[in-house]
């Protein structure tokens, strides 16, 4: 039977999720960042995930909101360049919005993940089209703030969030990147997928796999 929340568990569940995801892909985002940036996306993002898994050895997840800071502390401790500050950021200000929290409402993760979006907006200064993460998580952020408005069922949520940050990372291939390194590039930044997106849209959808899943 399905129901309509998100346990601490099933946080915990997805950074484990997230970190492995990174993991497997580390190669193929270093390789995104060799074609606009310099080659470190992939190892920065695998460095600071592994310090997660780390830190958070044996955490229940009775504090999502206390769990999500101490995700972000760390990778803003162990990850250089922008991509650490910006995911630093991410998760801490989807931690603030989920403070004193044991568990989610799909609402709760709506309000999260837009949390979230806003802080790296707030850091980082990128716009939707600059070609950066914003790319993924703007529509993954809107398809969830729909879906609460819509009463959707939290599969459906999910994966609308999903489908939306895919496309919003693909949607990336042809802009000239006007943010970070990539922006160094000019006119030939168009053509590659962007590193931070793509990293983006796994988040998204590590998190929709996982909080499917754990609904038995
Ligand atoms: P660095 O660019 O310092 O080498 P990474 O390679 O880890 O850091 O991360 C690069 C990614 O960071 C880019 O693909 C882009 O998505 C994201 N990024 C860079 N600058 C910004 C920014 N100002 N706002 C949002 N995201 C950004
Ligand atoms: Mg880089």
């Amino acid at each position: 039977m399905s129901t309509s929340t998100i346990s601490g568990a099933d946080v915990v569940r997805w950074i484990q999720e997230y970190a492995s995801t990174i993991a497997e892909n580390k190669d193929y985002l270093t390789q995104l960042d060799s074609a606009i940036g310099d080659a470190d996306h992939g190892t920065n993002m695998n460095r600071g995930m592994s310090a997660v898994m780390e830190k958070l050895d044996g955490a229940a997840g009775e504090d999502v909101g206390g769990l999500l800071k101490t995700v972000g502390m760390t990778l803003v401790s162990k990850v250089g360049g922008a991509g650490g500050p910006l995911y630093g950021t991410l998760f801490m200000q989807m931690g603030a919005a989920t403070a004193g929290k044991s568990e989610l409402s799909i609402e709760d993760w709506a309000k999260a993940v837009d949390a979230g979006l806003k802080g790296v907006q707030a850091r980082g200064k990128a716009e939707p089209g600059d070609k950066t993460m914003i790319d993924a998580l703007t529509p993954a952020a809107e398809a969830l703030s729909k879906a609460v408005a819509e009463d959707a069922s939290l599969d459906d949520a999910l994966s609308s969030a999903t489908r939306a940050a895919e496309d919003g990372m693909k949607a990336t291939i042809p802009l000239v990147a006007r943010k970070g390194r990539a922006s160094y590039l000019g006119e030939r930044s168009a053509g590659h997928q962007d590193p931070g997106a793509t990293s983006s849209f796994l988040l998204i959808k590590t998190a929709g796999e996982t909080f499917k899943n754990s609904q038995d």
